[in-house]
């Protein structure tokens, strides 16, 4: 259940209802937008024991949320959740970009694509330093290294560190660099990851698993909300299916599915999505035509020297041309790139 308070209603009015909700034994996540506060109740108690909270002072209406997914619900909160991440906001009107390679390799690489990726208007710069390889022989990544030397591209930039955290054990570490927690695809059913990244209070990018329906990264995206932190982007990265002309099937759809149930953020990651270099631009048109909020796209000065992914990265040239191309996109359905 949510208790949605009137507009204006005052923060001592607001913390009178988290404790009567507290009394009841559930927990209380506050979401404040920019009209009204609304107050999501969290646990298993029958709806009929909260009726009285409509007398409250400050309450305008309970409602009971259906969706197995609270907070993330756009009953929850009807208006779009814009998140910053520091050299950018995801989520408004603005199209974000986030770009970068694959993997950190070295500080020499990481620093030049972030000073050429910053010049054509990505947003955020993106690089794993912890890498989830499905061969334990292939290059895991530079670990902390790689943190230090995304640092040092932040430092020269400006632009914020989005990177994957794969395991609790690394949090603390990747905590002290990362902007953005990136949760991978193989993690997307990491419970106590998920848990772990959402006390941190930080923004998290989580990536829809491989095999996960829409509910079920709903559903993730609500453990990371419900440890405490608002800012989650729902990133979709491609699912396997039979279809083998691509790395994975990128479905787009899921783009206005999402918009249809939750306020937070969507970015689409058409490199992992298709594998192929030569699709990422067009699919990129079209996830931004279908609403997507923002791009996670991998970009190398030399795909072809790239230690991973080199296949499915653009060079810096062809994401001036996405850049170019999705602000046409950009602007023909109400947004700016
Ligand atoms: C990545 O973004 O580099 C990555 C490993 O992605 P995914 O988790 O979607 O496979
Ligand atoms: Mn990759």
């Amino acid at each position: 259940m949510v208790v949605v308070m009137k507009p204006g209603s005052s923060e001592e009015q607001i913390q009178h209802v988290c404790s009567l909700i507290e009394g009841l034994g559930l927990k209380v996540v506050v979401l404040r937008g920019t009209n009204r506060t609304v107050i999501a109740a969290i646990g298993d108690k029958r709806e009929q024991d909260r009726e009285f909270l409509r007398a409250a002072p400050g309450v305008e209406s309970l409602v009971p949320i259906l969706a197995p997914y609270k907070v993330a619900s756009l009953e929850a909160k009807p208006e779009p959740t814009v998140i910053n991440i520091g050299s950018a906001l995801i989520g408004g009107e603005k199209i974000c970009t986030i770009a970068g390679p694959c993997a950190v390799e070295s500080r020499e690489q990481i620093i030049r694509i972030a000073r050429e990726v910053k010049q054509l208007g990505a947003g955020a710069l993106r690089g794993g330093a912890f890498k989830p390889r499905t061969s334990p022989y292939a290059f895991q990544g530079l670990e902390e290294r790689g943190l230090e030397h995304l640092a040092e591209a932040k430092s020269l930039t400006g632009l914020s560190i989005v990177t994957e955290v794969m395991g609790v054990e690394t949090l603390d570490l990747v905590a002290r660099y990362a902007d953005v927690f990136q949760i991978g695809a193989r993690n997307m059913q990491n419970f106590h990851l998920l848990r772990a990244v959402g006390e941190r209070g930080k923004p998290v990018l989580l990536k829809r698993g491989m095999s996960a329906t829409m509910d079920e990264l709903l559903l993730a995206a609500e453990y990371v909300l419900a440890a405490g932190t608002h800012d989650v982007i729902l990133c979709e990265r491609g699912i396997r299916t039979f279809e083998d002309h691509t790395r994975n099937t990128l479905s787009l759809s899921i783009i206005p599915a999402l918009k249809e149930r939750t306020h937070l953020p969507v970015i689409v990651d058409p490199s992992h999505g298709t594998g192929r270099q030569s699709l990422v631009i067009p699919m990129s048109r079209a996830a931004i035509a279908a609403g997507a909020d923002g791009l996670l796209v991998e970009v190398h000065f030399d795909p072809e020297r790239s230690v991973s992914d080199g296949a499915q990265t653009l060079t810096v040239e062809m994401f001036g041309e996405l850049m170019r191309q999705i602000r046409k996109v950009a602007e023909a359905v109400g947004r700016t790139a």
